[in-house]
C-alpha cells in the first residue's frame, strides 16, 4: 500500500524523491511505502495552507468547533479502522489502541473543538488615565507540527486541534515510521467538511521533511513533540527565523514510593507506568525509588507481577506487551542491557529478546527490570524509551529528592504516599513539569502539559495551547 501526501484537501504523489518503506513491527515486514517528501512537496503545502488562511482565520469561532467536533464523532464512528492501523505500524496492543490512543485522539478535537469557543480575550481599564486595553489573540498563519512514532495519532492531533481551532493553517509531519493513522485522517477531515487547505500533511524523513519546515521562512512557528538532540537542533534552526517554538521532549522520570502508600495500587499501577506502551511514553516511570522499609517486598512482588505480562502479537486480546516501534529501537533498547551488565547491575527479570511464534521477526523483548547499585549510572541517567525500568532504595526524603533531580529531564515524576506535609513538600521541589501523587497518567486536557531542563520548553495543552498558536496583539484606545 502507498500511503500518499494530503495537501489542499487531496491526496497527492511525491514530486521527487520516490517513497520510503514501511515496516511492520509485529513480523519485521514490508507492508506498506511512504512519500519521501521533498522541499518542493512542503513548498506546495505552504502554498495551499497559505491560500487557506485568510478564510478559515475569519470563520466564526462556531463553525470552527462545528467542524472538529464533526472530526471527532468520524474518529470514534472509525474507531476499530483507526486502532488496528496504529497497531500495525506502531506494535502496541490494538486493544491499548481502541481504549487510549484513538478515544484520545477523537477528545483532542472534542475538547479544542469547544475551548475554543471559551477562549476569552482580555481587557484593562486604565484608570484615571482615561483609557481601555484589549489583547487580541490572533493566529499566527502557516504553522508546523511535528511528532513521534510513540503515540502516533494521539500526539499529531494534540497539535493540530489547538492550531486550526485557533484559525491557523497547517503544515504537518508525522514520524516516518508510524504514517499510517494521520494519512487516514485526512479522510476524515474532507468528511468532516474541513476547508481544503486548512490542515497539509507531508510524509517523510525527519532530517529532510522535518527539517524543510522548520527552515521555511514563513511557518512562523513549530509545535515539536520528539527526542531532545533533534529538539535542540530544531532550537538552532529555528532561532535565526523568529520562529515561535513549542518543545516536547524526552524524559527519565522518577517513580518514588514511600511506605505510608496504599499498596496494592501502588504496585498495580506501577507495573503500567513502567510498562503501558512497551514502555515507550514520554511518561513512563522509568526510574524506581523506593524506602528501604518496603524495598525487599516490593521487589519481590513487581517483578512477580512483571514475569506475569504476555509479550505477544499486538492483535492478541491477552497481549500485554506488543512489539517495539521498529528494529533499530530494539537495538538500541537492548544495548541498555548491556550497558546495565557492564555497570555491575543485577536484571532482575526480563532483558531478552522473545520469539513470538509465527511472527518471528517481529521487534518483541521481554519486560525487564534492572537494580541498581547507584543512581548515577548510565541506565538510570539516559532516557531508554522502552520496557526497561531501574530500582534502587533510599532512607529518607531529601535523598530521593536529590536523586530524583539528578537527571538531565524533568517531564515527569509519580509520588506514592498519604502523607499529606511530604506531599506538598516533595511536589513542589521536585524538578518536573507535571507531578501525579498516588496515580499516574491521569490527565485534564484544560491543565498545562509539558517539561523543564531538557524536557521541553512551552506548555501544552488547555488554554495554554491556544496561547501558543495565537499572537497577543494589545489595543489601546484613549477616550
Ligand atoms: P525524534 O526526535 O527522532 O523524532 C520526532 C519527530 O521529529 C519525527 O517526526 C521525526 O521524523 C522528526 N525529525 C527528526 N529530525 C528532524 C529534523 N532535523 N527536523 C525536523 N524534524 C525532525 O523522536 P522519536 O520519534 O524517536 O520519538 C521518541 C522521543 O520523543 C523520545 O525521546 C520521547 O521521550 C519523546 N517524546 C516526548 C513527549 C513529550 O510530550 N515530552 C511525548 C512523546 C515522546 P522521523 O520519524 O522521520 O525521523
Amino acid at each position: 500500500m502507498k500511503i500518499q501526501n494530503y495537501i489542499n484537501g487531496k491526496f497527492s504523489l511525491p514530486i521527487a524523491n520516490g517513497w520510503i518503506d514501511n515496516y511492520n513491527p509485529s513480523n519485521g515486514e514490508v507492508y506498506g511505502q511512504i512519500p519521501n517528501s521533498s522541499k518542493e512537496d512542503v513548498e506546495n503545502a505552504y502554498i495551499a495552507a497559505k491560500s487557506a488562511f485568510p478564510s478559515w482565520s475569519q470563520t466564526t469561532l462556531e463553525e470552527r468547533s462545528r467542524i472538529l467536533i464533526k472530526i471527532s464523532e468520524l474518529l470514534e464512528a472509525n474507531l476499530d479502522r483507526f486502532a488496528e492501523a496504529e497497531s500495525k505500524d506502531n506494535g502496541k496492543p490494538v486493544s491499548l489502541a481502541k481504549m487510549v490512543d484513538i478515544p484520545r485522539a477523537a477528545s483532542n478535537f472534542r475538547f479544542f473543538g469547544n475551548a475554543i469557543t471559551q477562549f476569552a480575550s482580555e481587557s484593562h481599564e486604565s484608570v484615571g488615565q482615561n483609557a481601555v486595553n484589549y489583547t487580541l489573540r490572533q493566529p499566527i498563519g502557516v504553522v508546523g507540527c511535528i511528532s513521534p512514532w510513540n503515540l502516533p495519532l494521539y500526539l499529531f492531533t494534540w497539535k493540530i486541534a489547538p492550531a486550526i481551532a485557533a484559525g491557523n493553517c497547517v503544515v504537518a509531519k508525522p514520524s516516518e515510521v508510524t504514517p499510517m493513522t494521520a494519512y487516514l485522517l485526512g479522510e476524515i477531515c474532507n468528511e468532516a467538511g474541513l476547508p481544503k487547505g486548512v490542515l497539509n500533511i507531508v510524509h517523510g524523513l525527519g532530517t529532510t521533511t522535518g527539517q524543510a519546515i522548520v527552515e521555511h521562512p514563513n511557518i512562523k512557528a513549530i509545535s515539536f513533540t520528539g527526542g531532545t538532540a533533534t529538539g535542540a537542533h530544531i532550537a538552532k534552526v529555528a532561532a535565526p527565523l523568529f520562529k515561535k517554538l513549542s518543545l516536547e521532549l524526552g524524559g527519565k522520570n522518577p517513580n518514588i514510593i514511600f511506605d505510608d502508600c496504599d499498596y496494592d495500587d501502588m504496585l498495580n499501577t506501577t507495573v503500567r507506568s513502567s510498562f503501558a506502551n512497551q514502555g515507550q511514553i514520554c511518561l513512563c516511570g522509568s526510574r524506581i525509588f523506593v524506602e528501604e522499609t518496603i524495598y525487599e517486598r516490593f521487589k519481590t512482588d513487581f517483578v512477580e507481577k512483571v514475569k506475569g505480562l504476555k509479550v505477544g502479537h499486538p492483535s492478541e486480546r491477552d497481549t500485554n506487551i506488543g512489539a517495539l516501534v521498529s528494529k533499530p529501537h530494539l537495538q538500541k533498547v537492548k544495548s541498555y542491557i548491556e550497558i546495565a551488565k557492564e555497570e555491575g547491575a543485577t536484571i532482575l527479570c526480563g532483558g531478552k529478546a522473545v520469539t513470538v511464534e509465527g511472527y518471528e521477526n517481529g521487534y518483541y523483548l521481554q519486560p525487564t527490570v534492572i537494580e541498581v547499585k547507584t543512581d548515577d549510572c548510565r541506565v538510570n541517567q539516559e532516557e531508554i524509551f522502552g520496557p526497561v525500568v531501574t530500582i534502587m532504595p533510599f532512607n529518607t526524603e531529601d535523598e530521593v529528592l536529590q536523586m530524583a533531580n539528578k537527571v538531565k529531564y524533568g517531564l515527569s515524576a509519580t509520588l506514592w504516599t498519604n502523607n499529606l506535609k511530604r506531599t506538598m513538600r516533595m511536589s513542589s521541589q521536585i524538578q518536573a513539569g507535571i507531578v501525579w501523587v498516588n496515580t499516574w497518567m491521569l490527565r485534564d486536557l484544560r491543565t498545562p502539559f509539558g517539561g523543564v531542563k531538557h524536557s521541553g520548553v512551552g506548555r501544552e495543552g488547555g488554554f495554554e495551547a491556544l496561547r501558543f498558536f495565537t499572537e497577543a496583539k494589545n489595543v489601546c484606545i484613549k477616550y
